[in-house]
């Protein structure tokens, strides 16, 4: 977004003079603003339009090239919960892909309290390709899950579909997840961020990472204190992953927020083999932490079962983790 902002005793006709030659640069999106001053608001995705010789207009106090819209985003100066989880300084987010049963339940979060995270996962709304696959144990998941977890001091995250379940999911998930499928629906995420909850926010698989800050800024402005931002991987012609892990994607997108900007490698992998080497490169890229489907018995999974971690592999991801994390720290101290 750029602004072109006129002195207070700039005349009509000096307003449609700039307008008239922006309109001859090709400037389509203009807005007025009225005030004590008036201000021309130009849209311009894809940052071709140069606005330098305008500040020399009569009637123009000043031109601004770089405002950025997404002020939520973008603020230094939020306060963000801490979201630490398995390794200070990170946030580790494991658990099954679905919520299944108590004993699963119970097995998983017991293994994910002593490996000390905070945060574990469990999906009762399951978003399914496919309606004749599991769709998830709903509301009894979601209060069942939540309870277990608490027996063991952890927090959930738990998926929201419908916007008509963010109220009832408040009340037993201590973090709202939007998935992929999810990122651009708007209700949604307006209603995920006026719960008040952190909203963990898939990047949409077919989404640019400004979209997937557009979608960021909804559910800020709606309520909530701080996204997560959750790459998990995006739709490209290559096939042999699930989906495609741009990291450097994420990695670009730290350069414009200080929210946590996290990865999940199991649904970009689509195997277990490669969970551990995707989640281990975001970290090594600087990102702060992971997402990772892990479950007890995997091939009795009822969603997501290819990819799912069973629990001593979890375990060895979280040692090299750590190993990792103090490398990356004394890195820092040496730059
Ligand atoms: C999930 O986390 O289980 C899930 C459905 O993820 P995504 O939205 O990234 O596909
Ligand atoms: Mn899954």
């Amino acid at each position: 977004m750029k602004l072109i902002i006129f002195h207070t005793q700039a005349t009509p006709l000096q307003q449609d003079g700039v307008r008239r030659r922006l309109m001859n640069d090709g400037v389509a999106g203009i807005a007025r603003l009225t005030g004590d001053r008036t201000v021309f608001v130009i849209t311009d995705p894809a940052g071709e339009i140069d606005l330098h010789d305008y500040s020399e207009l009569p009637g123009i106090e000043s031109v601004l090239e770089e405002v950025e819209k997404n002020v939520r985003v973008a603020d230094d100066g939020a306060s963000i919960p801490d979201m630490t989880s398995g390794i200070p300084g990170m946030t580790i987010i494991a658990g099954p892909c679905s919520i299944e049963s108590e004993e699963q339940v119970a097995t998983i979060y017991a293994h994910m309290a002593r490996e000390g995270l905070h945060f574990v996962r469990g999906g009762a709304y399951k978003p399914r390709t496919s309606p004749h696959d599991f769709q998830g144990e709903g509301r009894s998941g979601l209060q069942m899950s939540s309870q277990i977890a608490s027996d063991y001091g952890l927090r959930l995250v738990s998926e929201v579909v419908d916007p008509r379940d963010v109220e009832f999911a408040s009340r037993y998930a201590a973090v709202i997840q939007i998935g992929t499928r999810s990122m651009q629906n708007f209700a949604l995420l307006k209603e995920a961020g006026a719960s008040r909850l952190p909203v963990l926010l898939k990047r949409g698989m077919s989404a640019t990472v400004d979209e997937w800050i557009g979608a960021a800024e909804h559910v800020l402005v709606a309520g909530a204190p701080v996204v997560i931002f959750c790459e998990r991987g995006i739709r490209t012609f290559e096939s042999i992953t699930r989906n495609t892990l741009d990291i450097l994607g994420a990695a670009a997108l730290k350069e414009r927020t200080r929210m946590p900007v996290i990865v999940d490698p199991s649904h970009a992998a689509g195997r277990r083999s490669l969970v551990a080497q995707g989640a281990l490169a975001g970290l090594a890229a600087g990102l702060d932490g992971v997402l990772v489907e892990v479950h007890h018995d995997p091939p009795s999974a009822r969603s997501d079962a290819a990819q799912a971690l069973p629990l001593d592999q979890f375990s060895r991801f979280m040692s090299i983790a750590r190993s990792l994390r103090e490398s990356l720290v004394s890195g820092a101290d040496v730059a």
